[in-house]
């Protein structure tokens, strides 16, 4: 989708700092982290978030989860801890319409969330 923000990260229009990709996914820093690690991690085909998701859908959620779990390790998190967030709708605050986890980590993360 041309005026969808992440599918021209995914293909290359908008720049980010990419820290991990597979064929399915595509993890960057955020751009305006709220925590020493803020990475988002994408699926490459748009979907607007988990609730335009079907069974279809059901392989690349599991791709999404294990590369979140990736990147994590990659950062260095898994010793301390870390979360992983997609947020839904208006209540939850979403800002961009294209399926994304947000994995933070890197300090003491409040709970519960704001
Ligand atoms: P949401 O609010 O939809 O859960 O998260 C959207 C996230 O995308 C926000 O954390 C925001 O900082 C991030 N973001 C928005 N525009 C850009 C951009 O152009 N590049 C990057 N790397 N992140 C972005
Ligand atoms: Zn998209």
């Amino acid at each position: 989708m041309n005026d969808c923000l992440f599918c021209r990260i995914v293909t290359g229009d908008i720049p980010a700092k990419v820290v991990y990709q597979d064929d399915e996914t595509i993890a960057f820093d955020d751009i305006n982290p709220q925590a020493p690690t803020h990475v988002l991690v994408i699926p490459r085909g748009h979907v607007a978030s988990v609730e335009a998701c079907g069974e279809d859908h059901g392989q690349m959620l599991g791709s999404i989860l294990f590369a979140c779990a990736k990147v994590a390790r990659l950062k260095g998190l898994p010793e301390r801890g870390y979360r992983i967030v997609t947020n839904t709708g208006p209540d939850a605050g979403q800002s961009v319409f294209h399926l994304h986890f947000h994995v933070l980590g890197g300090r003491q993360l409040g709970w519960p969330p704001g």
